[in-house]
């Protein structure tokens, strides 16, 4: 049985103030829900430290959304997982759309933040998916399966046990367009076919997959009611803390 993880990507949204006051809203609304959802708040670098305070003993977990591969040196503006770690985070987003779209992130550059974070014993979310031109050319299978190939290269079996993978097609990343839940389970199981593949059928069988792509308190519950959905990386709803919340709790009630 996978627990659903549901996990806030802020973005470039929240400085320390605001931050502290959204996760302190996530905090109190989400009493009682925990036994059931693993939530993680992952708001931007610098509001971290505020974030932590705020989530410290609540079971929330804490997490940064990128990390570069090198531990110290003359890196200006890069921070390294071991900082990540001493500023309290559990956890690490990796791969992430945006990254590969705006800063030429790539499979390979993803692998050596993945050994980075590994090392520094985060866990971490690891995002593949799609472009919109690649779905409508029938491309998803061989992208995705690329992505993993190259990207989750040379994992050992003990280090799966510590790696999300976050199914989020780049045509659904707030645009409010949303994977029919069929689209979704269809690209999960071949994500835990691909796991099974190279980490065997049990290390598969333990995998979370999220889903990632405008979900939002109206459409959760249909989405991670898919066997193959293990739960959301969440951006736009994430930065309201009741739709946040009701995401989380659908999670809580529907059966995968
Ligand atoms: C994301 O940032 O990973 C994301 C899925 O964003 P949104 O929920 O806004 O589509």
């Amino acid at each position: 049985m996978r627990r659903p993880l549901i996990a806030g990507n802020w973005k470039l949204h929240c400085g320390p103030s605001e931050a502290r006051k959204l996760a302190l809203e996530i905090r109190n609304g989400l009493m009682g829900r925990r036994d059931a959802v693993d939530v993680l708040l992952c708001p931007p670098c610098v509001s971290l430290a505020a974030v932590g305070e705020i989530v410290q003993g609540s079971g929330i977990a804490l997490g940064a959304q990128n990390v570069f591969w090198e531990t110290s040196g003359a890196w200006t503006g890069e921070v390294a997982a071991p900082m990540l770690v001493d500023a309290g985070c559990g956890w690490v987003i990796l791969g992430h759309s945006e990254r590969r779209q705006h800063f030429g992130e790539s499979n390979a550059s993803v692998a050596r933040r993945l050994r980075a974070a590994l090392a520094a014993g985060l866990e971490c979310i690891v995002c593949v998916g799609e472009t919109l031109e690649e779905r409508e050319s029938g491309a998803t299978e061989r992208v995705v399966t690329t992505q993993v190939r190259e990207g989750l290269d040379a994992l050992d079996a003990g280090d799966w046990a510590r790696v999300t993978l976050a199914y989020e097609p780049v045509w659904a990343i707030g645009t409010g367009r949303t994977a029919t839940p069929e689209q979704a389970q269809e690209v999960h199981a071949l994500l835990r076919d691909l796991v099974g593949q190279r980490a065997g059928a049990g290390v598969a069988q333990q995998t979370r997959i999220q889903y990632g792509g405008s979900v939002k308190p109206a459409n959760a519950a249909t989405l991670l009611g898919q066997a193959d959905v293990d739960g959301a990386l969440v951006g736009g709803a994430s930065l309201d803390a009741s739709a946040f919340l009701a995401i989380v709790e659908a999670a809580a009630v529907t059966p995968a």
